[in-house]
């Protein structure tokens, strides 16, 4: 296959790519604009394979999209670029509006046009596949968990307009029958995450003798998946999902946010254990801050579609993909801006 991979600079589509040149036998363009949040380096080990390519460039120009079309011929669009901070989105939503939106809109117009011209086989196996989050669903209580059936109630700017883009995807499915699949996955984490989400922030921060900052009292509840176990499921979904299905993703490894957080210092005092200057045990670094508004309490995936129907199923629980996760910080931690 011919795929383009938008955002592949990213956290995720950096690992999706890696995953695709070094597994599989297909063709990647990687559309990327290199925003703040991406990183070239996560992509050094595909860099010059014939069956990688690079293009800088947003997703809103719909011209540009349309001459990529026009010379790689694609056979599906793994979609993932976008602003993916809460945080951020709270204090800035214009971008998110933007990419998470319009972006996904200029992509699914290009996309249609592209494949109503498209004939026999090859208009029969393209896919649009938009990859999501489990926070369209809102938040969940102390039980229960998300199915693809649950209602749509997203809380933060990011997350409407996941939830934005996830319902014009299924209107271009559903009004011109662009052939698309969905995935809406829990918290990942692992090599190369920007460090402003939660895992990669401590890590950091912890090395570095800073203070490590915990929304609340740190209850908050996600159900966290390692990266690559993310990657190998779209993949599955890609490649054997039925057309206009969605399909949640999560590792059932649902933990709350001050025990990620004592987790990961427990593990720097093994792995790591000379500290910076003046830092006696890492968890003296924890410090309660003001909650961020909005906050959802829980949220939590069942993952049994994508489980009983593809037969997937993540290879790491929370400890093993954390502890991997920790050491390749302590690596790679010149690589990684904070
Ligand atoms: P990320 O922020 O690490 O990467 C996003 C990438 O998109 C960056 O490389 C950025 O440069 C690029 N980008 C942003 N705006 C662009 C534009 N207008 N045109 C082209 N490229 C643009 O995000 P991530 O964590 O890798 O998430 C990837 C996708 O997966 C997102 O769509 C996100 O909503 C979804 N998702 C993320 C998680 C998670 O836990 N990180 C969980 C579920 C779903």
């Amino acid at each position: 296959m011919n795929i383009i991979v938008t955002g592949g600079a990213g956290f995720i589509g950096s690992a999706l790519i890696r995953f695709l040149i070094e597994n599989t036998e297909n063709n990647v363009v990687n559309i990327d604009k290199l925003t703040y949040a991406s990183n070239l380096k996560s992509l050094e080990t595909v860099e010059g394979k014939a069956r990688y390519s690079f293009v800088q460039g947003d997703i809103c120009d719909g011209a540009l999209l349309g001459r990529i079309f026009e010379s790689f011929k694609p056979d599906a669009i793994m979609h993932l670029a976008a602003e993916s901070h809460v945080d951020k989105s709270i204090n800035a939503s214009a971008d998110f509006i933007q990419t998470n939106i319009i972006g996904s809109y200029q992509l699914l117009e290009v996309s249609r046009i592209y494949w109503e011209n498209l004939e026999g086989d090859k208009k029969g196996c393209f896919r649009f596949h938009h990859i999501s989050t489990d926070e369209v669903y809102g938040e969940l209580g102390e039980s229960g968990k998300f199915s693809e059936t649950s209602r749509y109630q997203p809380s933060s700017p990011y997350s409407a307009s996941k939830a934005s883009s996830d319902h014009l995807v299924n209107a271009w499915y559903k009004t011109y029958g662009l052939p698309i699949v969905i995935t809406n996955c829990s918290n990942n984490y692992g090599p190369y995450q920007f460090p402003e989400k939660l895992i990669p922030l401590t890590i950091l921060n912890a090395l570095n003798g800073k203070s490590l900052p915990v929304y609340g009292k740190g209850e908050q509840i996600r159900d966290w998946l390692y990266v690559d176990d993310h990657v190998k499921a779209l993949y599955l979904v890609l490649t054997k999902g039925s057309l206009g299905e969605t399909y949640n993703i999560g590792g059932n490894q649902e933990k709350m946010n001050i025990d990620v957080v004592n987790l990961i210092c427990d593990l720097l005092e093994e792995i790591a254990p000379i500290k910076p200057e003046g830092v006696k045990r890492y968890r003296d670094l924890i410090e309660y801050v003001e909650d961020r508004p909005g906050h959802d309490f829980r949220y939590a995936i069942d993952a049994s579609k994508i489980s009983s129907v593809l037969a997937w199923k993540p290879e790491e629980d929370f400890e093993s993909g954390l502890r991997k996760t920790v050491q390749w910080f302590i690596d790679n931690k010149h690589i990684c801006a904070v």
